[in-house]
């Protein structure tokens, strides 16, 4: 997974420059590869985006990329158009993890080759899944509300029902928050699934469960950075933002100063440069005809197969790791988190 620096790579282009201009070819041709995203409304989708978008450029690759806006139709119909535009591989990020198997379908009858990415296209033969381990993701989020709030009531929210991701992170928090509700800790106010993982409903949400109990909630489990902020202004708008403990996912840069101001508790972090990466690495080999077999060391089902696959780890990020994680490793802008 590691790539050559930069100095490295240079002096490779240099010295191989012809066999560059024919090495990632097939027969002649630049390899085309296609990304489907179903959304870039989240920080997280750019940076894989634009990672994708680089390494390709290293790899002599051409990388046609759509975006289908949290439309389960756009995304087909785009994607009917990358496979017609002669892609060999196409990495899918499914709004619907349903309705994206007719991609999948497609694809193959077309001998393209599918990377369901971040998100598990369910119900078809993918040839991998590339994501990092959503059940712990879960986990850490739980963990960490359980932690932090020894007893109360609880608002317990999840991603949009479409996205497989809304279901494992649910499993992993649920372990945590549910023996709590039978030791008789916690009470759950609120359990409620977010429509497209949208802040404003998360907002809307938040405000009813606020209402409804008097302003009486000692913790939130927010499943993402996005909807955690539209929880924060509910909480922000009844004078209580940084006094309930509230979980996130992302480690977008509003996330990162949410944390240092203390309006936000705890965020997720999953570097996506690494994900990105790994789906560049398995991209190129599928269109090389390439087996993945040495990669792809673990399997998720998806109620058809056990698609072969690789899950990265994701890390707690709190006021306490922030500068080292996220910072340090250049994921975020130490100006950005601080200044202004
Ligand atoms: C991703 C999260 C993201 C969410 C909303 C999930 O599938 O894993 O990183 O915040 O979708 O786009």
């Amino acid at each position: 997974m590691k790539r050559p620096g930069k100095l490295v790579a240079l002096v490779l282009a240099a010295v191989f420059a012809a066999a560059l201009f024919t090495g990632c070819s097939i027969s002649g041709e630049q390899v085309k590869i296609g990304l489907s995203l179903g959304t870039l409304k989240e920080e997280r989708w750019v940076r894989d985006r634009d990672k994708m978008i680089a390494l390709a450029k290293e790899d002599g690759a051409e990388l046609l990329v759509q975006c289908a806006n949290l439309d389960a139709s756009s995304q087909i119909s785009q994607c009917d158009s990358l496979i017609s535009q002669g892609i060999k591989v196409l990495i899918l990020a499914p709004h619907d993890a349903e309705g994206a198997a007719a991609i999948v379908e497609r694809a193959h009858k077309a001998g393209v080759k599918v990377i369901s990415y971040d998100r598990l296209v369910l119900n078809c033969e993918p040839e991998i899944y590339l994501s990092f381990d959503n059940v712990k993701v879960g986990e850490i989020q739980g963990k960490y509300l359980t932690e932090k709030v020894p007893k109360g009531n609880i608002v317990f929210l999840s991603g949009a029902p479409t996205d497989n991701n809304t279901r494992l992170l649910k499993q992993g928090a649920a372990k945590y928050i549910q023996a709590k509700v039978a030791s008789g800790d916690y009470r759950i106010v609120m359990e409620q699934g977010i429509k497209d993982w949208k802040a404003e409903e998360a907002m809307k949400l938040m405000e009813q469960a606020l209402a409804a109990s008097n302003n009486d909630i000692q913790g939130v489990l927010a499943p993402n950075d996005g909807t955690a902020e539209g929880c924060i202004q509910a909480l922000a708008a009844r004078g209580l933002a940084g006094k309930v403990p509230i979980t996130g996912q992302d480690s977008e840069l509003a996330a990162a100063r949410r944390i240092i101001e203390g309006t936000q508790s705890m965020t997720v972090f999953k570097d996506t440069r690494a994900l990105a990466i790994a789906a560049m690495d398995a991209a190129m080999k599928l269109a090389k005809g390439e087996s993945l077999d040495k990669e792809a060391t673990q399997k998720v089902n998806n109620n058809k197969i056990d698609v072969p696959s690789i899950l990265l780890t994701p890390i707690a990020i709190d006021k306490s790791n922030l500068d080292k994680e996220l910072i340090e490793s250049g994921y975020l802008k130490k100006e950005d988190v601080y200044g202004g």
